[in-house]
């Protein structure tokens, strides 16, 4: 199916209906809800609620097939096992998971981890406190000029000391489509365990995790339309089964004494405690819609509209200075400063005019650092932006340069 012209679609987006005149262009952030999910979230509670995997009663079960339900389709979306999908609360949880279930079991003074110069906070941090508990080091593949990694030192970098790779597939800053796969075949060369953020792909690309020849690969709910507080970690089956539980409690073990406890196979291993039920239905229900537009059509939705954007940056604002690749390896988010102006000085202006854009580092210091800047707007699109947004956005900040002019 083609995607349905923007316009008639933005007519799902209760809260875009609500605000005809804003122009959301934070979806890198935190994408917008379709009616679809809000019903969906709405009549598990109104019809379906009740605690999963306990009761002996009917609804009991009825929940817990909803839930369960949910994971099937998750499973079909990015072409895993069911078994595999592990709800957590977000891709931060789910890169602690690994960080904490793998890493501190397995990580030694010595060891390596190689990230990636672009990642996000998330894929940093919990790599830090897992480093400084267990001795191991962190390296990073190289960020360059034009926005992608600088693969040229793959060789060097990945020796047989680096356990696991970590990277993002898509940058939430730059926009770049990191070649995963590629990345994925070397590190396996070296025996090393393959983790992908994929906080920034499974929202906007089709994403087949098998494909791909990584490990790991964790997203959020939020960002592709679905519920807040729910997110997924897939994990290859025979990988997860070596992993220890990250968080203990009920729902996830096997046997209990008062001094020791015996453990659920995966995922139940993995989810301890009363999981998020509804927002996993609701999940599953943005998936749903994902899968009727089609994930190929949203991605050639995001790259004509970045072209679209670029294009006439370049042409109409000399003043901006945009980051990020140019080509079909980027995704529909532009980062951009105008001359020497704060970026929250812009972004603060836009939205005067009922343009939403993020201004400030976006969870990647060592990102900007690289790029030299304290922090950038980031305009980010998706399946309800349309051109005529872009329009309304090129045209706000025309103004703005013309505000800021004596400061440029
Ligand atoms: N990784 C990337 C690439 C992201 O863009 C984000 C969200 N900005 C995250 C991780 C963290 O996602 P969450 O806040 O949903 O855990």
């Amino acid at each position: 199916m083609a995607i349905v012209t923007p316009q008639t679609l933005r007519q799902d987006f209760p809260l875009l209906v609500h605000h005809p005149e804003l122009v959301y262009l934070n979806s890198a952030a935190t994408s917008q809800k379709p009616q679809a999910v809000i019903e969906a979230v709405s009549r598990y509670y109104r019809e379906l609620n009740a605690s999963v995997h306990r009761g002996a009663y009917t609804l009991s079960a009825q929940a817990s097939e909803a839930y369960e339900q949910a994971r099937r389709t998750l499973a079909r979306f990015i072409g895993a096992e069911e078994r595999e999908i592990i709800f957590v609360r977000n891709t931060t949880e789910a890169l602690n998971l690994v960080a904490y279930a793998w890493g501190l079991r397995n990580l030694q003074p010595g060891d390596e981890i190689l990230l990636t110069e672009m990642e996000h906070h998330a894929n940093l941090v919990p790599w830090h406190l897992v480093c400084e508990r267990t001795g191991a080091r962190i390296k990073a593949i190289p960020l360059g000029d034009d926005g992608r990694l600088e693969l040229e030192h793959l060789g060097t970098l990945l020796t047989e000391r680096v356990r696991l790779v970590s990277v993002m597939h898509v940058s939430n800053v730059l926009g770049t489509v990191n070649p995963v796969a590629q990345i994925a075949q070397a590190a396996r060369a070296v025996g090393a365990l393959v983790l992908v953020d994929g906080a920034q792909s499974a929202p906007h690309m089709p994403v087949d995790v098998r494909a791909l020849g990584a490990d790991f690969y964790a997203f959020s709910g939020h960002k592709m339309l679905g519920p807040t507080g729910i997110g997924v970690l897939w994990g290859r089956y025979e990988v997860l089964e070596t992993l220890a539980p990250f968080l203990g409690g009920g729902s996830m073990i096997r046997e209990v004494y008062v001094d020791r406890s015996t453990y659920a196979q995966p995922p139940q291993r993995f989810e301890a405690g009363t999981p998020a039920v509804a927002e996993a239905v609701g999940l599953a229900a943005a998936v749903e819609y994902l899968e009727r537009l089609g994930m190929a059509n949203v991605w050639q939705h995001e790259l004509e509209l970045a072209a679209y954007a670029l294009a006439r940056l370049d042409e109409e604002l000399p003043e901006v200075r945009t980051f990020g690749p140019r080509g079909q390896d980027r995704s529909g988010v532009i980062p951009f400063v105008l001359g020497s102006i704060h970026a929250h000085d812009v972004a603060t202006a836009l939205d005067q005019y009922g343009i939403a854009v993020r201004a400030g580092h976006h969870c990647a210091q060592p990102l900007h650092r690289k790029l030299g800047v304290a922090a950038t707007v980031r305009a980010s699109f998706y399946v309800y932006t349309t051109r005529e947004d872009v329009d309304r956005f090129i045209e706000a900040l025309k103004k703005v340069r013309d505000f800021f002019k004596d400061w440029l």
